[in-house]
């Protein structure tokens, strides 16, 4: 088992406030293996299946025993864990992609290094419409052009590397992750960053034959879940996406707005304008043990208003913040059953009042305008 702060996996549940929360990574997926993993979300956990911000796949409420068998049917449908070597969810398939990620990605997940700390992650970029920009990583490879990579730790940019040399470097940073001289190297290091680029919308259709949709704040019910995949064409592949977003795959622009309507039916959200994007909510009390207050509940009434604030509104259950680490315009941060608020800062930071959940959406009504 998972002890709390690590990363969950498939083979190590870790606890959370309503049991067990089972974690895979990404995959590209038949409708038919996601129908496995919305039955399993609905025969062993709580019904929900959530896709996180860095769209990874998770399954909550279980038990010892039927986390075991929840991970047993993920596996028999070919889900698998892999050490977090992150590339785009159109990786390979999108005309506007500088570099293709896939080769190089391959390489450090099979030369990945042992004993590296548990929450090592690595991003490798192609860029195109769905780059990775807005997901965080120790190590970070993003294609410059089409032979050479820009090689990132942390906030510092390391030496740009050719294609051929970009997995070999990674490894080798890898290895010397936390060390002295691997902090000497990236204070020295005077690199310019790649080029800034407007952020990444999984939302909406994609030019390179996909469909993105998303359940409210990143859960999708498991029978919600079940019917889209039905819906989805059956030789369609399915792949959660940063950004708490599901794509589907290889669609032409008939089956996507097809799709796009039922999903709409569904109650899924499939326009980046929907309010509910604007709201990152945490699973928060009582699914996660850390939670003071039920974030999701306050999450859903608030999108029903006819105006929220500018910006985004974090809703976490506690100071730490996951569902938004980022600053954000609004935070509501879980405190003894109400939400201190904290305006333009994160969830760890002093909040400037406290309120009721009944209070908030008045106070949210009578924000001041910029
Ligand atoms: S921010 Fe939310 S999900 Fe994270 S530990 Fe706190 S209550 Fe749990």
């Amino acid at each position: 088992m998972t002890p709390r702060g690590a990363c969950p996996s498939l083979a190590a549940p870790m606890p959370t406030g309503d049991g067990l929360l089972l974690r895979a990574p990404p995959g590209w997926w038949s409708p038919a293996v996601v129908l496995a993993i919305a039955d399993a979300a609905d025969r062993f956990g709580n019904g929900v299946v959530e896709i996180t911000a860095r769209g990874s796949l998770q399954i909550r409420g279980l038990r010892a025993e039927t986390a075991e068998a929840c991970a047993d049917a993920l596996v028999t449908g070919g889900i698998v864990d892999a050490p977090p070597v992150l590339v785009g969810p159109l990786a390979g398939r999108d005309r506007s992609e500088i570099a293709d990620p896939r080769g190089i990605a391959a390489a450090i997940v099979e030369g990945w290094p042992e004993g590296l700390a548990a929450k090592t992650s690595v991003v490798v970029d192609g860029g195109g419409a769905l780059h990775l920009d807005a997901v965080g990583a120790d190590l970070r490879l993003v294609a410059v052009d089409a032979s050479n990579w820009a090689m990132g730790l942390g906030d510092k940019w390391l030496a740009r590397v050719p294609v051929e040399e970009a997995a070999p470097a990674a490894l080798a940073a890898l290895r010397h992750l936390g060390t002295r001289r691997a902090r000497e190297v990236a204070t020295e290091s005077t690199n310019p960053p790649p080029a800034s680029r407007a952020p990444a919308e999984p939302i909406g259709w994609h030019a390179a034959g996909a469909l993105g949709v998303a359940g409210a704040f990143g859960a999708l019910e498991a029978r919600t879940l079940a019917a889209f995949a039905d819906a989805a064409p059956p030789d369609s592949l399915l792949r959660p996406a940063p950004g708490r977003a599901l794509l589907v795959l290889g669609l032409n622009p008939a089956q996507g707005a097809a799709l796009r309507e039922k999903a709409a039916a569904f109650g899924l959200v499939t326009d980046p304008a929907d309010p509910r994007r604007r709201i990152a909510a945490c699973p928060g009390s009582p699914a996660c043990a850390s939670g003071e207050a039920a974030t999701r509940e306050l999450a859903a009434s608030l999108a029903m208003l006819a105006e929220l604030p500018p910006g985004i509104i974090h809703i976490s259950g506690c100071a730490k913040g996951c569902a938004h680490p980022g600053p954000a315009a609004i935070t509501l941060v879980g405190c003894d059953g109400g939400f201190g608020l904290v305006r333009g800062g994160v969830a760890r930071d002093h909040p400037a009042c406290h309120l009721a959940p009944r209070d908030i959406a008045a106070a949210l009504k009578e924000w001041p305008t910029p």
